[in-house]
């Protein structure tokens, strides 16, 4: 009886059951694939809505509001027969009784597909993590808007010189693309909007730090595109500093591995991605980055009906000997084919090997300003941006927020105005 009452109700169904843990860019492609097939999809998340998350960044800078990076998973899903979602936060697996528990109840499964993505990685700097904003979730990125803001009207009223020097130095730690465009973004703000909203501050007094550890920033990409970024931001006005790295950070000191300190009420992480997911799964998984390894199917190591997929997948070949990076397109398309292939299953058929097929990297540094690598192709400033804002209206869920992003982006280039500078939530020096 207990155990009746303990369960997620699911529909019954002839079919066998696929429950998805996670509707980002690896679920849903993987339901996409699967749509009005002989399974049943249970799709679970902790949110009822997919992000986007290659645009967060632009909420933070106040470019787009949040509502037109978020799709609901309900409406994404509304006209597939087999589809069933609950919302829930799943907190462990046993593999041996086929069945998750969540704070919700608990479910069995003909098979487990791991799609929960990944997490901020602070590398167990605990202060640094506890004081700075990560980049993450749609949450995140309205708090970092919140602190932008909040500090700005702080400064106007404060008299003390080096809390005004505080309160407007900003800082963004990690050079890859998250942190470039960050950075890119946030010097657009004090172009574009600090002089006519803050009459009162002296733009002048506006700095944006960039910090990366390794010796050039957008470390994946050619030395010529990553070149061509630095020279951007310097030109925006960003401070680069290379070769360097943050050690702790208390609210207001940032203190860097070469004895340096910077003064700064804002602090933005970008520098690491780890895997996440619920226990239970903890002994499959690969101790260096916290991915679940799989073999070539996405299948996890060690199991016959548990998949991962996505940032969560630690996956290797001849290529890609320390696993896929974790970008959208490898989720998508490991996403796609893990869906092809549980019907293989199910239809006694051989499985297809998982190979990636790399379309390109992009990174945007303000407007008219990106660099593009397709293949040997390198593309640069705006003609490389028209590609990358084309490759994001066409890659966000939903023709609404096509429209919404599309509208939006036309709207400032032509005007300026980005008008989504409102603190909606208020934060504290010590809440994240
Ligand atoms: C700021 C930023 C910028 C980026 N820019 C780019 C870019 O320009 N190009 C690019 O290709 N990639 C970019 N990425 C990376 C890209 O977003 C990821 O590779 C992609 O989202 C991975 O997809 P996924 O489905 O594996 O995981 P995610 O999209 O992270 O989805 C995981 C889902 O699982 C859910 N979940 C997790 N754990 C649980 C749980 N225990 N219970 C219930 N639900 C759970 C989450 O709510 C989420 O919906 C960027 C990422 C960030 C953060």
């Amino acid at each position: 009886m207990d155990e009746v009452k303990n369960n997620i109700i699911v529909p019954a169904s002839d079919y066998p059951r696929v429950v998805v843990i996670g509707g980002g860019f690896a679920g849903i492609s993987f339901i996409k694939t699967l749509r009005n097939k002989p399974v049943q999809v249970v799709l679970l998340d902790r949110n009822n809505y997919h992000l986007f998350q290659p645009l967060l960044y632009q909420v933070a800078s106040c470019a787009i509001e949040p509502d037109s990076i978020t799709f609901p998973l309900r409406k994404l899903f509304s006209r597939y027969t087999n589809f069933v979602f609950r919302m829930c936060e799943v907190l462990s697996v046993k593999p041996e009784q086929n069945r998750i528990t969540t704070d919700k109840g608990s479910l069995t499964y003909d098979f487990l597909v791991v799609a929960t993505g990944g997490k901020t990685n602070f590398f167990n700097l605990e202060q640094v993590k506890a004081s700075s904003l990560d980049l993450k979730s749609i949450q995140a990125s309205i708090n970092i808007r919140s602190r932008i803001l909040q500090n700005l009207e702080r400064t106007v009223i404060t008299t003390d010189p080096a809390e005004k020097d505080a309160l407007t130095n900003f800082v963004v730690v990690g050079g890859g693309p998250a942190g470039v465009e960050m950075a890119g973004a946030i010097a657009e703000f004090k172009q574009h909007i600090l002089p006519y909203d803050y009459p009162e501050i002296n733009p002048d007094i506006f700095h944006i730090f960039l910090i990366e550890a390794d010796t050039r920033i957008l470390g994946t990409m050619s030395k010529e595109s990553s070149l061509r970024a630095l020279t951007e931001l310097e030109k925006k006005g960003v401070i680069v500093l290379l070769k360097r790295a943050v050690l702790s950070y208390d609210h207001i000191n940032v203190y860097l591995n070469t004895k340096e300190t910077l003064h700064a009420r804002t602090l933005v992480w970008t520098a690491g991605v780890t895997g996440q997911y619920p226990s239970g799964l903890h002994n499959l998984s690969d101790k260096q980055n916290n991915r679940l390894r799989t073999d070539r199917f996405n299948k996890v190591e060690g199991s016959d009906n548990i998949f991962a997929i996505g940032d969560v997948a630690f996956m290797t070949d001849d290529e890609f000997q320390q696993g896929h990076p974790m970008v959208a397109q490898v989720a998508i398309q490991q996403g796609h084919l893990l869906a092809r292939n549980i019907i293989n299953i199910l239809q006694n058929k051989p499985l297809m090997l998982f190979k990636y097929k790399d379309k390109g990297t992009l990174a945007t540094i303000g407007r008219n300003r990106a660099v593009a690598e397709i293949g040997k192709i390198k593309l640069k400033g705006y003609i490389a941006w028209l590609l990358w804002s084309l490759v994001h209206i066409v890659s966000i869920s939903g023709f609404r927020n096509k429209v919404l992003v599309g509208w939006n982006w036309m709207w400032t280039y032509f005007t300026y105005d980005m008008g989504n500078q409102m603190i909606i939530t208020k934060i504290t020096d010590n809440k994240k």
